[in-house]
């Protein structure tokens, strides 16, 4: 015990003189840091230079027996990690739907940390409790979805899945008369819970999957059905498999922005016809569910407010740090049933909101501030003007490219995603030919350093990925990526 204290009053005294505060001298050293980082995203390569054996050559040290000064450990981790980051904070980063930070989430995101709340109970972090509600009400205000939601702010959109989907089981098997948190999936001897049928979109994103995963239900209890040519549910398709097991317990998922085309389900369509057949309807909307912050692009999501439960990101079109995903459930007392949990030790508080009845988190961080500031700083007009901008980008790249010799758009875009490929021009070539230059096209754009994008099969052909959905993409950089895709083609 004795060595401990010494060493880390060691610590300390190599951080900080006597009577000063520890955390000083490091913390302008991370913000300095920091600054420096963000002001050179501009000149920096989008992808990564450093590869793995770089890396890890340079930070798997052994783990020291003496500690060291806090300023030395995060000099060093800076220098160590150079070149090993993908630009996805900057404005030149189009892969998979990664998105930035506006500046007060970010800076909420620190003071988040320097405040080391525990936002379980609003005993253990009060004003975070406060921020949450308010933050909660803003989020379905601004998605369009029902004030009388219960929602949780979870760490992202799997988890905001299996929140609501375990709203979902809950309601489902209650509907026939089963507990399911007070007797499982497996029940004892005869007593078997029924069994769940999901009926999902077959371009339904994987976190879709790994979320039932968790909560019990495997591949075997989901069924796909048909999507359309911009990966859209069929209605006849759904209303099918519907009838097929008329009184079985049923969530029917559904999904706002597909990852390829940005399609959203025909909620209006769909919502009734599941609820018709006394489903539960829960909506993938990641990223599309944001269209409603937009008049322009609302009518794309028209109708998803009656769905049951909804899961998307912060930290994708929000733009705020990562670790921010939100659970909306239309049905509070099957979402606090699910998740709900008391014990002595516990300090619950009768008229505050304690997030452990909503989360699946017990301990767990105050994401909310840099949620609440994203919203304060843009205000519903910054919200709507970030999407359309997004959105007119990726517009704006899908055209451009698809206009380069050597290109070819796929679809017309519709949200902030699009879609193009780079077919081999050699007479006969096959479908695997024109993969196989499209994955080359991809390397060499990133490897110029100018732009990052990513690859997808989709419908059989190979395509590169143009995803937009951060705040820092200006005008600029679309005309600076085209010239780099533009000499990555013809090269
Ligand atoms: C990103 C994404 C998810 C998963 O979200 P995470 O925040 O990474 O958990 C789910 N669905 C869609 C459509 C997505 O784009």
């Amino acid at each position: 015990m004795a060595t401990i204290i010494k060493s880390s009053e060691e610590i300390l005294a190599k951080t900080a003189g006597p009577g000063a505060e520890p955390c000083e001298g490091v913390l302008e050293q991370a913000h300095r840091m920091a600054l420096a980082y963000l002001a050179k995203l501009d000149a920096s390569s989008v992808a990564a230079t450093a590869d793995l054996e770089a890396l890890r050559a340079r930070l798997a040290r052994p783990l020291g027996e003496q500690g060291m000064g806090a300023e030395q450990v995060i000099a060093e981790l800076v220098t160590d990690v150079e070149g090993g980051m993908t630009g996805s904070a900057g404005g030149r980063f189009f892969g998979w739907v990664i998105g930035g930070s506006v500046p007060a989430a970010l800076a909420a995101d620190w003071l988040t940390s320097a405040w080391d709340q525990n936002a379980g109970l609003y005993a253990t972090a009060p004003a975070a409790a406060v921020v949450e509600e308010v933050a909660g009400a803003w989020l379905k205000e601004i998605l369009g979805l029902p004030q009388a939601a219960s929602f949780a702010l979870v760490t992202g959109c799997q988890m905001a899945h299996a929140t609501a989907l375990a709203a979902a089981r809950h309601w489902v098997l209650a509907q026939q008369g089963w507990d399911v948190e007070e007797k499982g999936l497996s029940g004892t001897g005869e007593d078997r819970a029924p069994t769940i049928r999901v009926v999902a979109s077959d371009e339904k994103h994987g976190s879709v999957m790994r979320a039932l995963r968790l909560l019990g239900i495997g591949r075997a209890q989901v069924v796909d059905v048909r999507t359309d040519a911009m990966d859209r549910v069929e209605p006849r398709a759904l209303e099918e498999e519907l009838e097929r097991k008329p009184g079985a317990p049923t969530i029917v998922v559904l999904q706002a922005g597909d990852i390829h085309t940005g399609a959203c389900d025909e909620f209006e369509t769909l919502v009734p016809m599941a609820k018709r057949h006394g489903a539960w309807v829960h909506v993938d909307g990641a990223f599309g569910l944001w269209a409603a912050a937009s008049e322009k692009y609302r009518p794309m999501v028209r109708g998803v407010e009656i769905a049951d439960s909804w899961a998307t990101d912060g930290h994708k079109w929000l733009n705020v740090p990562y670790d921010s995903g939100y659970a909306f459930v239309a049905h509070p007392e099957a979402h606090r049933a699910a998740m709900s949990y008391r014990a002595s030790y516990l300090t619950y508080d009768g008229e505050a909101r304690d997030a452990m009845e909503w989360n699946p988190e017990f301990s767990r961080r105050a994401r909310g501030f840099a949620t609440y500031a994203a919203l304060r700083s843009l205000g519903r007009a910054g919200v709507s003007d970030l999407v359309e901008r997004c959105c007119a980008h990726a517009h704006r790249l899908g055209e451009r490219i698809g206009a380069l010799p050597g290109a070819e758009l796929l679809c017309e875009p519709m949200l902030n995603q699009a879609l193009v490929r780079f077919p081999d021009p050699r007479p006969g070539a096959t479908e695997a030919d024109h993969a196989q230059r499209t994955d080359a096209t991809i390397a060499a754009i990133n490897a110029t350093g100018e732009a990052f994008f990513t690859g997808s099969t989709w419908k059989g052909r190979r395509v590169m990925r143009i995803s937009v959905s951060n705040w820092r993409t200006s005008e600029a950089d679309v005309e600076r990526v085209v010239r780099a895709v533009e000499g990555a083609c013809s090269g």
